[in-house]
């Protein structure tokens, strides 16, 4: 075969890191014929649906407690390459940092990051080949052949893997590289979604469809502590959700079955100052019944769902004919509501996969030990981040660090 005919990098998936990557390779090595096979007709479709619409690109905060995951270096990884924030200021787009320390394009829109990032592969020349389904890799002396699902074939000298995971099939990630991996011998850690609802016993939350409160959550596994979260707490059918249950996912890796979630719903006070609030409603409102209890402080159905939970009385008593010990016990049962978790929710649902190709299969360049010259990065790697940014982080350092490892690769080669 000619040598014309064989592109130097392809990078297989164009998403955050695919892209990233393309553009690092291309601009350490600009004579490098370096092109994206994606799948879907488009590259950056699941970029622009992030953050809302809105891409909460990274964080201020970037220390490794928001990291769960295999591979050593992740946090070297993030340190050490550009930053999101100088990343996209060298293509002109303006970051700004909300309350909380989570970044986002000053526009507030996912489409600029994903016009910035075809503008600069347009300017390097990074090529895009869309339609193309990656379903096999082989490996010849001298370079590789990727097939395509519809028979093409690709050669190449290098290739960076960046098809992320399982989470959000509907952009194009359903796994199949990860199981394409596996065939080339690599291993991977236990995968479940994570970035995603948790799923509880629907008939115990009756009644709360579509609630919202603010509260904390603490996950529990027998009684022992893993991790807690304030925000916003959110309650559909079946599941919680909302950002705060989001974050605790990934401990389904750990503990399936075994996960409880302890929503402390009134956060900003102490169980006897809520008391002290009970006992005034309870001289305010005593000629009404107990459905009035709470309706002062919480939603309505939140508050009837607390009443009909946490006391044992009929919903026509009387709020006089309340005792104080029933007070104080329906003030600990508001601030510490136990739900056994049965499962995560879907993979539609999820925003990110926990668990990936094992950390153990790659050096620390994120070059496959068990065959030289294929790179990994993104979310097909075993590293989730928490929501907020973390994981666009993951991915826009690891693929500069893959694409950059890659093109440092092919040097001395004959280009
Ligand atoms: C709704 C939603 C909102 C999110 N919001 C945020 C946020 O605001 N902040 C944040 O940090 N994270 C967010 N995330 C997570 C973040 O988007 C991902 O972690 C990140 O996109 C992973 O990047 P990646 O490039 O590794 O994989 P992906 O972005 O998933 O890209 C992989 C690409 O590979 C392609 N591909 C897959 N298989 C093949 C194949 N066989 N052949 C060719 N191509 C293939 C796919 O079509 C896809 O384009 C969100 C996720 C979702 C679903």
């Amino acid at each position: 075969m000619s040598k014309d005919n064989i592109t130097d990098i392809a990078v297989i998936g164009g998403g955050a890191a695919g892209l990233a990557a393309a553009i690092e390779a291309k601009t350490a090595m600009p004579k490098a014929k370096v092109v994206i096979l994606e799948k879907l007709d488009r590259v950056g479709k699941k970029l622009l649906a992030t953050g809302n619409g809105k891409c909460n690109l990274s964080n201020i905060n970037l220390s490794s407690e928001h990291y769960h995951g295999s591979v050593r270096n992740a946090m070297r990884i993030i340190s050490s390459t550009t930053s999101a924030k100088d990343f996209f200021g060298s293509m002109g787009v303006v970051c700004i940092a909300d309350k909380q320390g989570r970044i986002y394009p000053r526009s507030g829109s996912a489409a600029t990051v994903l016009s910035a990032l075809r503008l600069r592969m347009e300017e390097l020349g990074v090529e895009t080949r869309c339609g193309f389904e990656v379903n096999f890799i082989e490996s010849t002396p001298k370079f590789f052949r990727i097939s395509g699902s519809a028979g093409e074939k690709y050669p190449c000298r290098r290739i960076i893997v960046a098809a992320g995971g399982y989470a959000a099939p509907q952009f194009g990630t359903d796994g199949s590289v990860i199981r394409l991996l596996r065939s080339k011998g690599c291993h991977t850690t236990k995968i479940c979604p994570a970035v995603a609802p948790l799923r509880v016993r629907p008939e115990l939350l009756k009644g709360l469809k579509g609630v919202r409160a603010k509260g904390r959550v603490t996950a529990y596994s027998g009684g022992r502590f893993l991790k807690e979260e304030a925000g916003e707490i959110q309650f559909t059918e079946s599941a919680l959700s909302g950002i705060c249950v989001f974050n605790m996912a990934h401990l389904i890796s750990n503990y399936d079955g075994k996960l409880t979630l302890r929503l402390d719903l009134a956060a900003d006070m102490e169980t006897e100052q809520l008391a002290g609030y009970l006992r005034v409603i309870q001289y305010q409102r005593s000629k009404h019944t107990v459905e009035e209890l709470l309706t002062g402080i919480f939603q309505r159905s939140l508050a009837l769902w607390l009443v009909k939970n946490g006391l044992k009385r009929n919903m026509t008593d009387e709020i006089s004919t309340l005792r104080d010990n029933e007070l104080i016990q329906l003030a600990r049962f508001i601030k510490a509501v136990d739900f056994d978790v049965i499962s995560s929710a879907s993979w539609k649902e999820a925003q990110v996969t926990s668990g990936g190709i094992s950390g153990d299969c790659v050096d620390e360049r994120l070059q496959l030990r068990s065959e030289k010259g294929i790179f990994l990065c993104g979310e097909i790697l075993d590293v989730d981040g928490d929501c907020g940014g973390y994981n666009l982080q993951w991915a826009w350092s690891s693929g500069i660090a893959a694409g950059r490892n890659c093109a440092d690769s092919l040097r001395g080669a004959v280009l």
